[in-house]
């Protein structure tokens, strides 16, 4: 029977916040921001382990008491230069240690989407495990994309029917995932799905809402912190 292992990679700077912590940690809600994704990853029950790749310099983590996820989680201070290969090192530390089999889905998280549900995380798992490739979350494109110059003027409009936001988690099979990801030009591709595509393979994506945004500026903390705060997780 597969398994079903979660990956946060969390060795990103998160510069575009303008703040010296790293985003993952960020006070949100009470709890350093990844908290939160682990917290509804933990508690998934159809989720047999969860990794976190840490930068190998990570020093901030230890700060925390992450005893509530002791069952199931592994820390990894694997991190590299980019996401993916955040997550391609993560994934050749549990290979190596014989912690996962090519046939295990593997499900990737932004550590910067706490907002993640414990009812979207369940529609992907049933929408994908049967399925032959794997897929993400995703939303379709609501506002209208304009393409713009280096003056920030607009030098087109880009149809937007047919596009969708692509979000985490993004579920592949562990051999798949590698395949695509060691082929892959890993400083060029920013999620795991792209890696995929450029095997020539389709991803199916499995319809999800705004609230697992990514949190990227500062004022996406307050969003952020309303939506774990509504919801009573906090
Ligand atoms: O910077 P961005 O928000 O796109 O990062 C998405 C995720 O990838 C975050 O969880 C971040 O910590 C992670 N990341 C990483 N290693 C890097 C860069 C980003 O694990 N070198």
């Amino acid at each position: 029977m597969s398994r079903l292992i979660a990956l946060i990679p969390a060795a990103g700077s998160g510069s575009r916040m303008g703040n010296q912590l790293p985003k993952q940690y960020l006070p949100l809600a009470g709890k350093p921001m990844i908290y939160h994704a682990l917290a509804t990853l933990c508690h998934a029950p159809r989720i047999d382990q969860v990794c976190v790749v840490l930068a190998p310099d990570d020093e901030v983590w230890v700060r925390y008491d992450w005893s509530p996820f002791s069952n199931k989680l592994k820390v990894l201070y694997r991190g590299g230069a980019t996401r993916a290969q955040s997550v391609l090192y993560g994934l050749n530390a549990l290979q190596s240690e014989g912690a996962i089999q090519d046939d295990d889905w593997v499900l990737v998280h932004d550590a910067a989407r706490p907002c993640l549900s414990s009812a979207q995380l369940d529609r992907l798992i049933d929408a994908l495990v049967q399925d032959e490739v794997g897929g993400l979350l995703a939303i379709p494109v609501a506002d209208t994309l304009k393409r713009a110059d280096e003056k920030q003027c607009v030098i087109g409009t880009a149809a937007r029917e047919g596009l969708w936001q692509a979000q985490t988690p993004q579920m592949f099979r562990m051999g798949l995932l590698m395949a695509a990801l060691n082929k892959a030009d890993n400083t060029a591709i920013t999620d795991d799905a792209s890696a995929i595509e450029a095997l020539g393979l389709s991803p199916r994506l499995v319809l999800a809402d705004a609230y697992n945004f990514k949190v990227t500026y500062p004022q996406d903390l307050a969003l952020a912190e309303l939506i774990l705060q509504q919801r009573g997780t906090t």
